[in-house]
């Protein structure tokens, strides 16, 4: 049924095979147009011999009406091959071929009723040669052919028995069936075949369409090698990516175009080599990275093969897909590349030292040998850089790296920490005394002068290492204790070497303890200001007093300035401890005799800080205290860090009229250039000259008679820290120092006592 078009199953699209149907008849159509009408004229005939002129005429009129009806319904289903035919357009063109079917029945019928058998049977004739016809030319449309095989058949047979020819009628029957079973069964066939039909071509569509959508919008490419490993249908891009056209490509050996020179040589790098084993042994492979050549340049190839069978089984070469992924690869080498190695210097950085300490850790374990880890920090490296500049910082430490390298050896591997923080792995440290003998090394390297840009530059080294296992069992804890050893050596001045000792935890714990208190400090009211008096080295009248502040801990007990206060200056915390004492001092000093001055000590920290101005100006106003009566101790440290900012600062306290001292003058990096950046207005000479020229030091004696008068000069006054005694006195004052400070003339004393000293001297002037 559903092939003769009477049903459509619901299952698959059999609209489209009813187009199929219907686009197969469409050629054919002229050649059975005519067939119809010469069957038609030759039938005419036999009915006008039969029944007259007129009955011929009629039914020949009828038979054109309903033949140009019947081709009119066809040729409105002219296009399906490019569409389907609607439900209506079927049903009308199946009706226009039952009016057709009907009028030719009518012949056999009028001619059997009133014509000769042998009438009867030429119809018949032209019936079953029209009927023979129809089956042949409308196969795939057996509807049509079964219609007017049973409507004229049946009229026929009607005759034949009214005719008395039953054996006749019995042969028409008989064709009957042959045609029916025989027409469907025929359109069956052609259905089948053409469903597969459609179904390839419709799979080649879609197939041909992903490639080319492959072809265009990825980066990769198809590739096809034969049984001899030569490139066959290279398509464009393929080419491409070989760097050659199309035609060029095809026929010759994948290896040659890819491997460069090493074609002639045999040295296959090692990826091309797996490759090439691959295609022998005819093995899949995907995504293989495959190092190849083209126009003499390196690149890099991910390779996916399949080798090709036949349906026999038998081999008939390799496809794939390829990509080039040279830059995913590059940028990846990169990306890992940055990942371990410092940029500036190109030493491998902290992740790698992680890495190779974490591996020389368990190289140790294993053979019960002994690792180390060295860390080391430039000393005065900070000052170079601010003063100096960074450009001349990084060249500094590119230079440092390269002297690092060149110490190095198998066993040993240096990185960059950070900033001007260095290390060395030593993957075997058992050797006694090696560890130290490197480290010696080093800082002896590395505190050779520098000559960078014109300048010749004097940086030290401290180093600092802890052993593993014994130090340490982690990468963390090694690196932790080295660290500590690290701060001691700084600690003890730099440019020594201090391996790790327990001890150290203990001190970095009390730090950290201490540190936690000392944030406390202010708001628990620990601390108190003392005050230590300067007299006029020739009078001895008191001029001035020196704040000092003292911090009495609940948790520690009595902590010195000398503990505490580089620990403040290290977290910062300098910052409001010194404005505290700021605000102390001032307030204290403002109750005092107005000839009586008071110095406040300033850190580095506090200058740069930007509001540093208006804690002076606060200070003074809130007290009441004149800005003359406040002086200012830095001490030339301030220059090494951000000297600007520190000399803007400075200038502007100056500007509201407090003074300046140099404080420890001739202990630190001292140069005289300093003394000239700012208008000082005391310089304080430290201690130890004071005690070295008392114990006859010709060098000290020279420096504290250079000071005096090259501050006469530049009209600043001197004074002498740490005068002990009468005969120190004598001989400061023998030297010309115009003020002195020491405990000879009186201890930093707590706000009471300087407070009596006033009232004793007011009830003495009285
Ligand atoms: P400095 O400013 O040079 O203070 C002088 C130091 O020398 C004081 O030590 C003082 O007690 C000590 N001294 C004075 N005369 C003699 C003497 O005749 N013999 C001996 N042996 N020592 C003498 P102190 O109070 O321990 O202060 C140490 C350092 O702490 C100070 O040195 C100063 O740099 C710093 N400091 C103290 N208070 C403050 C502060 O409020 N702020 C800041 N930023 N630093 C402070
Ligand atoms: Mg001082
Ligand atoms: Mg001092």
């Amino acid at each position: 049924m559903a092939v003769l078009g009477l049903t459509s199953p619901e299952a698959g699209d059999w609209a489209r095979l009813r187009a199929l149907q219907y686009s197969n008849m469409q050629p054919l159509r002229p050649v059975r147009m005519c067939g119809q009408f010469t069957g038609a004229l030759f039938t005419a005939a036999v009915v006008f011999q039969a029944l007259g002129l007129v009955v011929a005429t009629a039914w020949m009129a009828a038979f054109c009406a309903s033949l140009w009806y019947a081709s009119n319904a066809a040729g409105q289903l002219s296009d399906t091959e490019v569409r389907r035919p609607t439900v209506a357009e079927v049903r009308s063109h199946s009706i226009a071929a039952g009016v057709l079917s009907a009028v030719w029945a009518l012949a056999p019928l009028a001619v059997g009723w009133w014509g000769t058998p042998t009438q009867l049977m030429v119809v018949w004739a032209i019936l079953a040669a029209m009927i023979a016809g129809s089956s042949l030319f409308l196969a795939a449309l057996p509807l049509s052919t079964v219609t007017f095989a049973i409507l004229t058949g049946t009229a026929t047979v009607i005759a034949a028995l009214v005719n008395g020819q039953f054996l006749f009628a019995a042969s028409v029957v008989m064709l009957l069936l042959l045609v029916g079973f025989g027409s469907v069964d025929v359109a069956r066939t052609f259905l089948t075949a053409r469903i597969a039909e459609a179904g390839i071509a419709e799979k080649s569509e879609v197939v041909s369409l992903l490639l080319r959508e492959f072809e265009e919008h990825q980066a990769d490419w198809l590739w096809e090698i034969d049984t001899n490993r030569r490139v066959r249908k290279a398509s464009p891009r393929f080419s491409f990516a070989l760097g050659k056209a199309p035609d060029d490509v095809d026929g010759l050996p994948f290896l040659q175009l890819i491997a460069g020179d090493a074609w002639e040589t045999g040295q296959f790098a090692p990826s091309l080599h797996d490759l090439a084993e691959r295609l022998k042994r005819r093995e899949n492979f995907s995504n293989l990275i495959v190092r190849v050549t083209i126009d003499g340049e390196n690149r890099w190839w991910e390779l996916s093969g399949t080798p090709i069978l036949d349906e026999t089984g038998s081999y008939l070469g390799f496809r794939g897909v390829g990509s080039d992924v040279t830059e995913q690869r590059e940028s990846s080498e990169k990306i890992a590349y940055l990942a371990r190695y410092d940029t500036l210097t190109g030493l491998p950085n902290r992740l790698m030292l992680n890495e190779a300490l974490r591996d020389a850790l368990k190289f140790a374990e294993q053979w019960r040998t002994k690792c180390a880890f060295l860390m080391l920090d430039l000393d005065r490296f900070k000052a170079v850089n601010d003063s100096l500049g960074h450009l001349v910082g990084d060249r500094l430490l590119a230079e440092v790296s390269s002297r690092l390298k060149e110490l190095m050896d198998e066993n040993a591997m240096c990185g960059r920490l950070g900033g001007d923080e260095f290390a060395v792995v030593v993957r075997d440290a058992s050797e006694k005394g090696s560890v130290e003998r490197l480290a010696r090394r080093i800082i002896g390297r590395l505190s050779q002068p520098y000559d960078i840009d014109n300048h010749t530059l004097y940086v030290g080294a401290s180093v600092g290492s802890a052993v593993g296992l014994r130090d340490g069992a982690s990468v963390e804890e090694l690196m932790r204790n080295a660290d500590l050893a690290l701060y001691r050596a700084k600690d003890e001045g730099g440019g020594e070497h201090f391996a790790y000792e327990p001890s150290f935890h203990a001190h970095a714990e009390e730090r950290r303890k201490l540190e936690f208190s000392l944030r406390r400090a202010i708001e628990r009211k620990e601390l108190v200001l003392n005050y230590q008096p300067v007299v006029d080295a020739n009078t001895e009248e008191l001029v001035s007093f020196e704040a000092l502040v003292r911090w009495n801990s609940s948790d520690h007990g009595f902590v010195s300035p000398g503990k505490f206060i580089p620990l403040a200056e290290d977290t910062r915390l300098i910052v409001p401890i010194g404005n505290w004492v700021l605000e102390t001092a001032c307030r204290e000093a403002a109750n005092w005799p107005s000839h009586v001055r008071v110095a406040v000590n300033v850190s580095g920290e506090q200058l740069v800080e930007p509001d540093f101005t208006s804690n002076v100006v606060r200070a003074l106003s809130q007290s009441g205290l004149e800005a003359n009566r406040l002086e200012i101790e830095v001490t030339e440290s301030i220059f090494l860090r951000d000297a600007d900012i520190a000399r803007a600062a400075l200038e502007q306290v100056i500007a509201i009229g407090c003074t300046v001292a140099l404080d420890d003058f001739g202990t630190g990096y001292s140069s005289l250039g300093y003394l000239r950046k700012l208008s000082f207005s005391t310089i304080k000479v430290d201690r130890s000259f004071v005690q070295g020229a008392v114990q006859n030091s010709a060098e000290s004696l020279a420096i504290i008679r250079a000071v005096v008068a090259m501050a006469d000069s530049l009209d600043m006054s001197t004074t002498a820290e740490g005068v002990e005694s009468a005969e120190e006195a004598a001989l400061i004052r023998q030297l010309g120092c115009k003020k002195i400070q020491g405990y000879y003339f009186g201890r930093p004393m707590p706000v009471d006592e300087v407070r009596a000293i006033f009232r004793r001297n007011e009830a003495a002037n009285a």
